[in-house]
């Protein structure tokens, strides 16, 4: 997902290594790809193509994990209005959810 990137000065993806405890489940669930697996720890490899979902958080069962909103909504709509204005060159919504 290097292409698609959402707004990564404002990303507040938090990892707490020291709680990890190795499960993966991070990495099965993030659609983009940010974690990897080293040493048996996650560890945060793509920052900036992170979006806020929330599927990692959500999905870690020690709460190593803090990503804002921790709901899980995230702005994907925001980030999709982005990516059909640049694909269609037309103006699509700025609005975030
Ligand atoms: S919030 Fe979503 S996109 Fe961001 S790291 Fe977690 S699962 Fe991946
Ligand atoms: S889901 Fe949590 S415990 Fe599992 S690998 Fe990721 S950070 Fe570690």
């Amino acid at each position: 997902m290097k292409d698609f990137r959402y707004l990564e000065e404002t990303i507040q993806l938090r990892l707490d290594e020291n709680l990890c405890t190795g499960c993966g489940n991070c990495v099965t669930v993030c659609p983009h790809r940010v974690f990897t697996m080293q040493d048996h720890k996650a560890k945060i490899d793509d920052r900036g193509g992170c979006m806020e979902c929330g599927a990692c958080s959500l999905n870690c069962p020690v709460a190593a994990i803090f990503v804002n909103p921790d709901e899980g909504c995230g702005c994907a709509t925001l980030l999709i209005h982005s990516w059909l204005q640049r694909i269609t060159g037309r103006k699509s919504s700025s609005a975030c959810c």
